[in-house]
């Protein structure tokens, strides 16, 4: 078994090169698939043309120009590149080791090795973009990888980064030790006028993207609280507006989501305590809810739940404040927190937003183009159409009917790179 991950390992890291290598003189590919997903709507026999790292054409009488490699993807359907809206790629899963071992006794060496192998596992199963939520005691090490991945020293996704996040001081974890001993935590601490500090700081590391916790249980098996003030996430996301970047805010009570809500946020992640006039304010607002329905079912099974109905009480949570948001209208991110479950198992999230009741097509919109625009990268990815850049891929079947075809991806390209084919 190992054996053979190596060799897929070598496999995959060869192909890449190659590709890098292709990528680098302006080949012209044509694209032949069943059908094309563009981001919101399904056309049966549509072809694409890519040119270079780019899509140049897109339609069904798009013809290959004379010397164009043409690429046969019958029985498929071609889809711009899966956006992953909620990820760890410094974190494995809590049934291998607990997030507190992880945070304390994983050394940043090896969290980063895992997050190479982590960053090819998500691009071979179809996610060619990913915002990248913290990373969780392991500094800044997402800026690096996201630079080596950019650079084509490691194959991976687009990264989105936030470097270390931001806690209220004390209110994160590792917990359980000596009263005032300083102890890793999976974030940065601040209060006060701290707080600016820490996202001008992250900023100038590397952070695309802010994160802040809204709310968090002080000690295990409490509920979950307030924990940032209303003013302080008020001035945190005025500092991350003005040095353009998006905020997202980790938050699953009613008063953290309000206070997350009245600072001008763009998302809020998990939600699960969201109520009906917390939905209607996220609405009213245009703050995206990113529910993270992975996250919670993974728990639920790592403490002993076999998947059967009816499932435990904080999964039902997840799943009914996720269908009060829709009963709503707020605008649906999709993100699992994959971390917490498998790297490349990042389809356990679309296909739970399915079973919990949103249409195929819409679970498929918020993947590509909506999560493009909610994270304001819809002028690069996130669509099929001519001047984006070519990160497409290709799956048996038809997902706009039952996303569970997402599983079996056939073909990927990033920037025009063919990654697997
Ligand atoms: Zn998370």
């Amino acid at each position: 078994m190992k054996l053979l991950t190596l060799l897929v390992v070598s496999i995959a890291a060869i192909v890449c090169r190659d590709a890098a290598a292709a990528e680098s003189v302006d080949t012209t590919v044509l694209l032949r698939p069943a059908r094309v997903f563009d981001g919101t709507t399904l056309h049966e026999g549509w072809r694409v043309l890519v040119k270079g790292d780019r899509i140049v054409a897109a339609g069904a009488d798009v013809t290959a120009p004379s010397g164009a490699r043409e690429i046969d993807l019958a029985n498929q359907t071609l889809l711009p590149g899966l956006i992953e809206g909620h990820s760890h790629l410094f974190l494995h899963p809590y049934n291998e080791r607990s997030w507190d071992d992880q945070v304390l006794h994983e050394s940043l060496a090896l969290r980063t090795a895992r997050a190479v192998t982590f960053a090819r596992a998500t691009l071979v199963a179809g996610f060619t973009t990913v915002r990248d939520l913290g990373t969780e005691g392991a500094g800044f090490a997402d800026v690096g990888l996201k630079q080596a991945i950019d650079e084509g020293i490691v194959p991976g996704p687009r990264m989105l980064v936030a470097t270390r996040a931001i806690v209220a001081t004390g209110a994160y974890g590792p917990k359980g030790f000596e009263p005032g001993v300083e102890i890793p935590q999976g974030a940065e601490e601040a209060s006060g006028e701290e707080v600016v500090r820490a996202v001008r700081r992250q900023i100038a590391a590397g952070a695309d993207v802010i994160k802040l916790y809204a709310d968090y249980r002080w000690r295990p098996g409490e509920e979950g609280r307030a924990t940032l003030s209303a003013s302080e996430l008020k001035a945190a996301t005025e500092a991350a507006h003005d040095a353009g970047r998006t905020v997202a805010i980790h938050a699953s009570t009613p008063e953290g989501m309000r206070r997350a809500i009245a600072a001008g946020v763009e998302t809020i992640e998990h939600g699960y305590g969201g109520t009906k006039e917390v939905f209607a304010a996220m609405k009213e607002r245009g703050v995206a809810l990113c529910p993270t329905l992975a996250a919670s079912d993974a728990v639920a099974r790592y403490q002993g739940w076999d998947g059967r109905e009816p499932a435990p009480k904080a999964v039902e949570l997840s799943r009914s404040a996720f269908s009060a948001a829709r009963a709503a209208k707020v605008t649906i991110c999709a993100g699992g927190d994959v971390g917490v479950f498998a790297h490349g198992d990042n389809v356990r999230e679309l296909e739970l937003m399915q079973a919990a009741g949103m249409p195929a097509r819409e679970v498929l919109i918020a993947a590509t183009s909506l999560n493009a625009k909610i994270f304001r990268i819809h002028d690069k990815v996130g669509t099929v159409q001519p001047g984006l850049l070519a990160d497409l891929i290709a799956v048996e079947g038809n997902p706009t009917q039952d996303v569970r075809v997402l599983r079996q991806v056939r073909f990927v390209m990033k920037g025009g790179a063919i990654i697997a084919n």
